[in-house]
């Protein structure tokens, strides 16, 4: 709007204006810069050069020259800070460096002192760290310190006369409180015996004196000299303990490629006399050897725990598999006892391979004794069989033996039985005992005309129809073909022949058909007593004899045998 030409300084006081800022209040960078240069005293080439390029840029009015002299120049300033990380790293192995006079505590001692008298002031408490740690580092300079100190004491205007013997006595004096100190910090003894004798030194005044701290120096040098013995032996006795240690984990790790080369580099370090740099690097290797040790020993006891517990288990299952067999339960206990008690991955393997062998053997007896069980439980259901089939032919041959198949009466034998049953009981009770003898009449002309079937059936017939109508007690027989013998215990003559004679009625009534025709049955029947002592078979003759008279006399009867007939 103001139609203002759109120079630098328009824009610069256009900026300000609306800023706020009051007029010519910008910055100038380049005089700045060029005051900056004319004061600054010359410094390093580099910062020299830097300038001058800045200089010439500033003058030709070259931005892009002088961004690169600034850029140069930072640079440089830059590579000047201080390299706090290299001091840190030189710090860090300054305290772990053993040397002689610097003890622990008097290293914090002296980093103490100096971070509280130049901690707020960056560039001094750098260089004064760095003086310190190389003090520490090199006991040279705490020596040449020393003998500065001796020096300039020497030099120095003394007392009255100068005192040469004086100054060396003081020189003496301070060699032991300050020289042997130091280097005396692991024998106590002989550290106390130095500051006695730098006591002395200063009080050896006269020749006595003198010559008592001449005896006593002799002493403490005497002892120096054993105790730098007694050191240097017990440093090549620990050498070779390092070397035996190192030896044997080399033996151990041997399937282990990283830890082989941990140790090949330690037994290196100490093979010959050792420096104290190598020293440190055979530690640093040692500790990743112990490291890895702990590690790999932590993952072997996992495994070892585990494979304990996994046997444990297998031989509780064993057990419990074969606590039948008690020779193998007592071997696993014994398994069990021997596991729980050992811890070496070498006697658990013994173990597992002894229970294997169990195990197989047990397998093996298992399959064995299952063949056996198997084969013995074959062999029992045959038997099993056999006898049932035994039994049942046996019960069918006792019943052949004693019955007749086709009517289920007593056969010939069965009835044999009955009989001398019965005359026993009747003897011992003293009651009567009767026989009948049945014969079918006309038997033959009912096979020839029904057949032989009708012929069977009709004396299964018949037979039913004696047991229904005879007591309980009453015996029935088939004696042969289509004949009979029924057994009347307790039955007199006129009983039995009632008996027999209501059994001819019955079988009248109760019809006989065969192939739906009635057919008549009858039969002739003869009874007889039994006579005391009389035989079985003469008591049968006479029954027989009867029946047969009553076939004679038209069949169809009963006939009683005559008791009068004399026992044969
Ligand atoms: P009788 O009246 O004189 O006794 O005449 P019978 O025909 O009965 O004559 P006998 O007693 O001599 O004949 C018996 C016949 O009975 C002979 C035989 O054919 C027949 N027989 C014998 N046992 C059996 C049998 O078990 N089943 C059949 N169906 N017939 C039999
Ligand atoms: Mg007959
Ligand atoms: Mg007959």
């Amino acid at each position: 709007m103001r139609r203002i030409v759109p120079t630098p300084d328009n824009y610069q006081a256009i900026y300000e204006e609306i800023a706020g800022l009051p007029a010519g209040t910008s910055i100038e960078i380049e005089k700045i810069l060029e005051r900056m240069l004319k004061d600054s005293p010359p410094a390093s080439p580099e910062v020299s050069k830097a300038a001058d390029l800045l200089r010439n840029a500033l003058e030709e009015k070259d931005g892009e020259k002088a961004e690169a002299a600034i850029s140069l120049f930072f640079g440089i300033q830059e590579g000047n800070t201080l390299a706090w990380g290299t001091l840190i790293r030189d710090f860090l192995k300054a305290w772990e460096t053993k040397s002689s006079g610097w003890t622990t505590a008097r290293k914090r001692e002296g980093l103490d002192t100096v971070l509280k008298k130049f901690g707020s002031n960056p560039d001094a408490l750098y260089q004064k760290l760095q003086s310190l740690f190389k003090s520490w580092s090199s006991n040279t300079e705490a020596q040449t310190g020393l003998v500065d100190d001796m020096a300039e004491k020497i030099a120095a205007p003394t007392g009255k006369d100068g005192d040469m013997a004086g100054k060396l006595r003081e020189l003496l004096a301070q060699s032991y409180s300050a020289g042997f100190t130091s280097i005396l910090q692991h024998s106590p003894e002989l550290e106390q015996e130095a500051r006695l004798l730098s006591e002395k030194a200063k009080e050896a005044l006269d020749a006595k004196s003198l010559a008592a701290l001449a005896s006593k120096l002799k002493h403490f040098w005497f002892n120096l000299e054993i105790r730098a013995g007694d050191n240097a032996e017990m440093q090549e006795g620990l050498l070779r303990l390092l070397r035996l240690v190192v030896d044997n984990i080399g033996e151990v790790v041997v399937d282990d490629q990283y830890l082989k080369g941990q140790i090949d580099i330690v037994r290196d370090v100490i093979s010959g006399s050792p420096k104290r740099s190598i020293l440190d690097d055979a530690e640093r290797s040692l500790k990743a050897v112990i490291y890895k040790q702990s590690t790999l020993k932590q993952s072997i006891n996992d495994a070892k725990s585990s494979l304990k517990l996994l046997i444990a288990n297998f031989i509780e299952r064993l057990g419990e598999f074969s606590t039948s067999t008690g020779e193998y339960h007592n071997k696993i206990d014994t398994y069990s006892q021997k596991l729980s008690q050992s811890d070496d991955i070498a006697q658990i393997t013994a173990i597992l391979d002894e229970v294997l062998t169990v195990t197989k053997a047990i397998q093996l007896d298992t399959l064995r004794s299952r063949d056996s069980v198997i084969e013995a439980q074959e062999r029992v259901n045959a038997a099993n069989q056999r006898i049932i089939e035994l039994e049942s032919e046996l019960e069918n041959l006792s019943e052949l033996v004693r019955e007749d198949q086709l009517t289920r009466t007593l056969n010939r034998r069965g009835m044999e039985e009955a009989f001398e049953r019965e005359v026993s009981r009747s003897e011992r009770r003293g009651t009567p005992l009767c026989i009948a003898v049945i014969d079918i009449d006309d038997f033959k002309k009912l096979n020839d005309t029904l057949g032989h079937q009708a012929g069977d059936d009709a004396l299964v017939h018949l037979s039913r129809t004696i047991k229904e109508t005879t007591r309980p007690n009453d015996v029935v027989a088939r004696f042969g073909g289509e004949e009979f013998i029924v057994i009347l215990p307790d039955a007199e003559l006129d009983d039995a022949v009632q008996t027999i004679t209501r059994l001819q009625r019955e079988l009248t009534r109760q019809l006989f058909m065969y192939n739906n025709q009635k057919q008549v049955i009858t039969f002739s029947a003869g009874v007889a007593l039994k006579q005391p002592h009389e035989s079985r078979d003469t008591l049968i003759g006479r029954a027989d004899k009867a029946m047969y008279e009553a076939k004679r006399a038209g069949k169809n009867r009963v006939f009683a045998a005559p008791n009068d007939q004399k026992p044969s």
